[in-house]
């Protein structure tokens, strides 16, 4: 069967192989046939040699773990032929250590957990594939064209999440929320704000292309301004430009008893004059939090698919600017200066 390879650590090994064996009956009870995987910045850095990890015992890692499937069979009776289905990335290390022990291995502590497509464990970009009833999560029918938004829904419902928990550690009533990045995390980041109610502000730099309609659909306000220059104080701030100088500019701003997530992953290697001391005033006279947020557990996954059923179809639709046919996937992992989500479909 045709599955999108990498070799792990080598830059440019992107390949389709069409000889690539079925999945073995261990992988899981629930066969799946692929219909599409998204394209994120972590398959980008894995194919420029940065990133992932081939499994054990071999050189090459199947990309995808953005993954929409429909089930084939599942003896299981967790879903039925036909459900729409996507796997869940992270698998808990092997110790496990205490996080993973109950099921929170987006939390993994020693490091060990294994990830779909990107550590240790193959990715979803192949015709077929098989999930522990577990690690499967069904998915509305009706979100066919949009399932593999879930996978990066499931990361920032983990993000709310755990901002909730943070802000319940006082009295908090938050109003108003800046998303920095008006990428898919950013944008979907910014939808789960608007389905809690709160003001939402997303700040990007770019001034056409479709993100600022995007936003202005989902109600929210979309600026291009410096963070410094915003006119109001947040009470949270979900992070997701990874840029240093965002990052910075964003811990200043957040109001009082604010909270700021972080979940852009920075390549690193780029310094900034950054007075810490000043910072540290800050953050600790306004009883500030910063914290980083990856990934998601089973519980985080079931949040989000929640949240894809009541969000409006055709606004998850425009999320997604380039669909390119497997055959072409060369294409799909090319960026262009408009995209916003690229997916990769696998038809007959
Ligand atoms: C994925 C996460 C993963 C992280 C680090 C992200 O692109 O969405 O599931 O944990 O990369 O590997």
């Amino acid at each position: 069967m045709r599955a999108v390879t990498v070799n792990p650590g080598v830059a440019d090994s992107l390949r389709l192989v069409d000889d690539h064996p079925e999945p073995p009956p261990e992988e899981g009870a629930i066969l799946v046939e692929a219909l599409a995987v998204g394209i994120c910045g972590t398959d980008h850095e894995i194919i420029a040699g940065e990133y992932g990890e081939a499994p054990p015992g071999a050189d090459r890692l199947v990309l995808g773990h953005e993954s929409l499937g429909r089930v084939l069979e599942d003896p299981s009776g967790t879903l039925q032929p036909g459900d729409l289905v996507a796997g869940v990335v992270r698998h808990p290390d092997p110790v496990p250590c205490p996080n993973c022990a109950v099921g929170e291995w987006d939390m993994c502590r020693n490091g060990r957990f294994t990830e779909h497509g990107i550590k240790a464990l193959p990715g979803f970009a192949r015709d077929r594939w098989r999930l522990q009833p577990r690690f499967a999560v069904g998915l509305d029918r009706a979100l066919a064209s949009v399932g593999m938004l879930l996978e990066p829904t499931s990361v920032v419902a983990k993000a709310w999440e755990h901002i909730e928990r943070i802000g319940a550690r006082a009295e908090w009533q938050p109003q108003t929320v800046l998303v920095t990045g008006a990428g898919p995390i950013g944008l979907l980041a910014a939808l789960l704000a608007t389905q809690r109610g709160l003001a939402v502000h997303v700040l990007d730099r770019n001034t056409t292309g479709p993100k600022p309609g995007l936003v202005r659909a989902l109600g929210a306000t979309y600026h291009t301004v410096p963070v410094s220059e915003l006119d109001f104080e947040p009470d949270v701030v979900l992070e997701c430009t990874g840029a240093p100088v965002v990052v910075l500019d964003v811990m200043y701003k957040a109001a009082p008893t604010g909270i700021v997530c972080l979940t852009g992953v920075s390549s690193g290697g780029r310094t900034i004059d950054l007075d810490a001391g000043a910072l540290n005033r800050a953050l600790v006279l306004e009883n500030n939090v910063v914290f980083g947020s990856v990934n998601a557990n089973r519980r985080h996954w079931d949040l989000a698919a929640a949240a894809l059923a009541r969000a409006d179809r055709s606004w998850l639709d425009a999320l997604i600017t380039r669909r390119v046919p497997v055959e072409a996937y060369a294409e799909a992992y090319t960026s262009e200066p408009d995209d916003i989500k690229v997916v990769l479909e696998f038809g007959s």
